[in-house]
């Protein structure tokens, strides 16, 4: 997945994921010191008959202050300002119809166990996308392709990873606050692997994708030798082409101009046909 921040867990082996069938919203549990808390009532007339008016005004402002930070932390991107380039994302497969894909998180096979987007789609920003073409006509000359798991991830999709998160998943940043968004919200970064072309199947790799142990690591120096050498094969094409393997995930990438791009919450739907 990625994630601006995605450090991880201690990586020393297999890292059992915990439940997150029970998502929870983090400003829940919130509580702003030194305020009243306010859950609980339903209507200022049921209030006003139960507290004197000063008590009443100032549970008004403090209602108003939870609202004013919902509406800033929870319905929507965050406002950034800047310069920033237009965003251009298109269809990964439009540029290369070569390249494979395997978009776990529009299916079960995910670390939701369910499926988040309606569509088996990948898009990238153009610059990103021609980028990753070179790069797949680079793999294809040694018998390889590449192989996508996802690209652009609207802004809401990080807050549905973030909802369903523990406190200590958002505690070692496995998923994105949504406050600050995840580099796929930009569209230039991408979680892919490799296919071998003679077989046509995904090859084996050091670990498995959104797998977050030490074996998910671009230095992780155990395991087989012909995975870790199709791991840096992986690495090598994409550096190549301007792109920076994460310190974490030997699979997510981000192409060197993400930081030109906002963070866009666009549904694929809406990205047509
Ligand atoms: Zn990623």
């Amino acid at each position: 997945m990625n994630t601006d921040s995605e450090n991880r867990d201690q990586l020393t082996t297999r890292v059992q994921r915990p439940s997150v069938t029970k998502p929870h919203d983090p400003l829940s549990s919130s509580v702003i010191p030194g305020s009243t808390p306010v859950s609980g009532f339903i209507s200022g007339e049921v209030i006003q008959k139960r507290i004197p008016s000063s008590t009443l005004s100032t549970l008004c402002s403090v209602a108003i202050l939870f609202a004013a930070l919902f509406a800033g932390c929870q319905h929507g991107p965050p406002k950034e300002r800047g310069q920033f380039k237009e965003s251009d994302l298109v269809e990964v497969v439009k540029l290369d119809s070569t390249i494979h894909l395997d978009i776990r998180y529009a299916t079960t096979n995910n670390f939701l166990h369910r499926p988040v987007y309606a569509q088996a789609r990948a898009f990238l920003q153009r610059p990103a996308a021609e980028a990753l073409v070179r790069a797949q006509k680079a793999l294809k000359s040694q018998g390889y392709g590449v192989l996508l798991f996802d690209g652009y991830r609207p802004w809401s999709v990080t807050k549905i990873f973030w909802d369903s998160a523990t406190d200590a998943e958002r505690k070692i940043e496995f998923v994105a606050n949504p406050r600050k968004g995840s580099r796929h919200n930009r569209g230039c970064a991408v979680d892919l692997s490799l296919i071998d072309l003679k077989t046509g199947l995904a090859v084996a790799m050091p670990s498995e994708y959104d797998e977050f142990t030490e074996r998910a690591f671009p230095t992780y120096a155990g395991g087989a030798f012909e995975a870790r050498a199709l791991r840096d094969l992986l690495r090598k094409a994409m550096e190549a082409e301007g792109f920076t393997v994460y310190s974490a995930e030997w699979w997510h990438f981000d192409y060197k101009d993400w930081k030109q791009y906002h963070i866009l919450n666009l549904p694929f739907e809406a990205l047509g046909r």
